[in-house]
C-alpha cells in the first residue's frame, strides 16, 4: 500500500500511456514486497521535469522517446557508454549530503547483451547487425563493450557508414546480406512489426548460416524472421528479452536488489497480451 515511506520511480516520455515498464517494475516491487511504486509521467518540458524529480525526491526514472537525447544537457553525471551511444534511458537520483544528483546511463545495450549472452558467448561472436537507428546504436556499442565483432548492414548508406565509423566496423548495404557470414544476426529495424508482420528484413535462404537470431521487434512476439530462423535450425531470441533485461538492469541499479526476472517477464507478456511461444 502506498504510504509516506513509499519510494517513487517512473518513466518520462511522450507518449507514455503505451509503455510496458510500469507493469514490469510494479510487478517486481510487489513480488519482493518493496514499498516502491513506478508511475508513467507524460513530459513535454524536459528541463522542468528533471528539476521536479529532484524537488519531489523521486528515486529513479526510465527515459523514453522523444527525450533520450534531450535529457542529457540537464544531467549532473552521465556514464561513459551512454555518452558514446548519445542517449540516456535511465536516470538514478543519488543523494550526496544535501545535494541530489541526476545520474544518467543507458541500459538498452545491457538488455541486448544479456539477452544475447543467454544463447551465445559474445566475445567470440561475429554479429551481423541490421539497422542504423537508435536501437542499432545502443546494441552496436554494447557489442563493442562485450568484445564481439560487428558487420553493420543498413538501408541508408550515410547513416550506416557514420555509425560503422563510430563502431569501427565495416558497413554493408542490405543487398550484400547474402554474402555476409557470422554466428549471430540481430534485427534492429522495425521490419516485421505489426501491422506489417508479413515482412522479414532478410531472405530466409541466408538463415541456416547463423547459429543465433535475435529480433528486437516484439509485436508480434514471434516475427516472421524468428519463425523462419527456427525452421532453419537457429536458436532465437524475441524482442521482449531486450526490453526485459534493460528493465532488470534499471531495477538492480535503483534498488541494489537482484531482480525477479521471471516475474518481470510474465508481467510484460500479460500486459502486452502476447501469447507465449
Ligand atoms: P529508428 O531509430 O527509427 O531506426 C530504425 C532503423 O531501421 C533505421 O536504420 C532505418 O533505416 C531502418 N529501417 C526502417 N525501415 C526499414 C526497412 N523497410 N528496411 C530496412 N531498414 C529499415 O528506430 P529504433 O528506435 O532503432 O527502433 C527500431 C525497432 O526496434 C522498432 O520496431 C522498435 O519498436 C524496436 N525496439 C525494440 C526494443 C526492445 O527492447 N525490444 C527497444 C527499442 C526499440 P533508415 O536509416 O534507412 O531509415
Amino acid at each position: 500500500m502506498v504510504n509516506g515511506k513509499t519510494k517513487i520511480y517512473g518513466i518520462i516520455g511522450n507518449p507514455v500511456s503505451h509503455s510496458l515498464s510500469p507493469a514490469m517494475h510494479n510487478a517486481a516491487f510487489e513480488a519482493l514486497k518493496e514499498n516502491r511504486i513506478y508511475l508513467p509521467f507524460p513530459v513535454e518540458d524536459v528541463q522542468a521535469a528533471l528539476m521536479g524529480l529532484k524537488a519531489l525526491d523521486i528515486r529513479g526514472v526510465s527515459v523514453t522517446i522523444p527525450h533520450k537525447q534531450s535529457v542529457m544537457p540537464f544531467l549532473d553525471r552521465i556514464d561513459p557508454v551512454a555518452i558514446k551511444i548519445g542517449a540516456v534511458n535511465t536516470i538514478d537520483i543519488q543523494t550526496e549530503g544535501a545535494t541530489r544528483l541526476l545520474c544518467g546511463s543507458n541500459t538498452d545495450w545491457i538488455g541486448a547483451n544479456r539477452a544475447l549472452e543467454s544463447r551465445v558467448r559474445l566475445p567470440q561472436a561475429q554479429v551481423v547487425l541490421l539497422g542504423a537507428g537508435g536501437s542499432a546504436r545502443a546494441i552496436g556499442f554494447g557489442l563493442r563493450e562485450a568484445g564481439a565483432g560487428i558487420l553493420l548492414c543498413s538501408r541508408s548508406e550515410p547513416k550506416g557508414k557514420m555509425l560503422a565509423g563510430e563502431l569501427d566496423c565495416p558497413w554493408f548495404p542490405m543487398t550484400a546480406l547474402t554474402s555476409l557470414r557470422g554466428e549471430v544476426l540481430v534485427n534492429a529495424t522495425p521490419v516485421g512489426m505489426s501491422p506489417r508482420a508479413e515482412a522479414s528484413p532478410v531472405p530466409a535462404a541466408i538463415l541456416p548460416s547463423f547459429q543465433v537470431v535475435m529480433d528486437i521487434v516484439y509485436a508480434p512476439l514471434k516475427t516472421r524472421l524468428l519463425r523462419e530462423a527456427e525452421l532453419a535450425g537457429c536458436r532465437t531470441i524475441n524482442g521482449l528479452e531486450m526490453l526485459l533485461y534493460q528493465g532488470v538492469a534499471q531495477f538492480e541499479l535503483w534498488t541494489g536488489l537482484a531482480a525477479p526476472v521471471d516475474v518481470m517477464r510474465e508481467a510484460l507478456l500479460d500486459w502486452a497480451g502476447i501469447e507465449r511461444g
